[in-house]
C-alpha cells in the first residue's frame, strides 16, 4: 500500500482505549492523587468498622466526583462515561468500598436519569445528586437476582401516582442514600414489560431501610434491605 494511504488510514482510526487524551490523563492523575492521599489511609479503618467516613463522602461531592457525567447546566461536571470509569478505577485501587459508592452514583443512578428521566426529574434531582445526595439503584430481591424480571415488588396505580409494595435486597448505598431508583411491576399480566422505575426519596411514607448486611469484603459500602408498605409515589416521580 502506498505510504500516503497508510498515513490516511491511521489518521481515520480512533485512538486506542489504552491511550488517554491529555484531558483524561489530567483527570485520572488528579483523582489518583486524591485517592492515594485521602482515601487509602482510611480504607482499613472504614472496612473494619463497616462504616464509610462521612467527611470523605463530603469531599467526593466537593471534588465533583458524584456527578461526573451530569451536564453543567444542572451543576454537574459535564464529563464522559469514560471519565467516570477512570475515576472508579483510581478510587477502587485505594479502597473498593469507595469505588462502589462512586460507581453506583455515576454509572447507575446518574446514567439512568440521563437516559430516562423527564426534564422535570432532572431539574429537581440532578443538582442534589451533584451537591450532597447519594443515590441507590434498587432492582434485586430475595427471589430475583440474575433473573431480574422475576421481581415480586408491585406498583398499583392510583389517581395521582402509584403505590409500591414489596422488598428489595442487597441495595448498595441503602444506608446513606437520599434518593432511590426502585423497580416494580405495575402490570404483571404482561410479564417483564410491566416493570417500571420509580424515584423514591428517603423518608417517604411507607418506605424504610431494613437490615444492613454484614459482609466479608467491601464492608464500608452499605448493602441493605428496603421495605415498601403502601409507599405512595407521585406520578411525576415515575421514570420510564
Ligand atoms: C455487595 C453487593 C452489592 C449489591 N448491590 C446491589 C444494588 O445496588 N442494587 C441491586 O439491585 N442489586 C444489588 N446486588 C444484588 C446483585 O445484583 C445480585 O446479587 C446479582 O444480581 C445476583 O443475584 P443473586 O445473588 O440472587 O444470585 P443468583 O441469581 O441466585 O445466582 C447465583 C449463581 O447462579 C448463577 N446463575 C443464575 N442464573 C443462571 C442461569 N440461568 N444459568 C447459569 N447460571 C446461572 C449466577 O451466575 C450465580 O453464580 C448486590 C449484591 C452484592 C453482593
Amino acid at each position: 500500500m502506498p505510504e500516503t494511504s497508510t498515513a490516511l488510514l491511521q489518521q481515520d482510526r480512533p485512538a486506542p482505549l489504552t491511550v488517554l487524551t491529555e484531558e483524561e490523563e489530567m483527570f485520572r492523575r488528579s483523582v489518583r492523587d486524591f485517592a492515594r492521599e485521602k482515601v487509602q489511609p482510611l480504607a482499613r479503618k472504614m472496612d473494619e468498622e463497616a462504616h464509610f467516613d462521612s467527611a470523605l463522602l463530603r469531599e467526593f461531592f466537593d471534588l465533583g466526583l458524584m456527578g461526573i457525567e451530569i451536564p453543567e447546566e444542572y451543576g454537574g461536571a459535564g464529563g464522559s462515561f469514560f471519565q467516570s470509569i477512570l475515576a472508579i478505577e483510581e478510587i477502587s485501587y485505594a479502597d473498593a468500598s469507595a469505588g462502589v459508592i462512586v460507581d453506583v452514583q455515576n454509572t447507575l443512578v446518574s446514567n439512568i436519569f440521563m437516559r430516562w428521566a423527564s426534564e422535570d426529574l432532572k431539574r429537581r434531582y440532578f443538582p442534589r445528586l451533584v451537591k450532597d445526595t447519594l443515590g441507590a439503584f434498587a432492582l434485586s430481591e430475595a427471589g430475583s437476582g440474575s433473573d431480574a424480571f422475576a421481581m415480586a415488588c408491585r406498583a398499583t396505580e392510583t389517581s395521582d401516582g402509584f403505590v409500591l409494595n414489596g422488598q428489595k435486597l442487597w441495595i448498595t448505598n441503602g444506608n446513606e442514600a437520599g434518593l432511590f431508583i426502585v423497580f416494580a411491576n405495575a402490570n404483571p399480566s404482561v410479564g417483564y414489560k410491566g416493570i417500571t422505575a420509580f424515584v423514591v426519596e428517603k423518608g417517604a411514607p411507607g418506605f424504610r431501610v431494613g437490615k444492613k448486611e454484614d459482609k466479608l469484603g467491601i464492608r464500608a459500602s452499605s448493602t441493605c434491605e428496603l421495605l415498601f408498605e403502601d409507599c405512595h409515589v407521585p406520578r411525576e416521580n415515575v421514570m420510564g
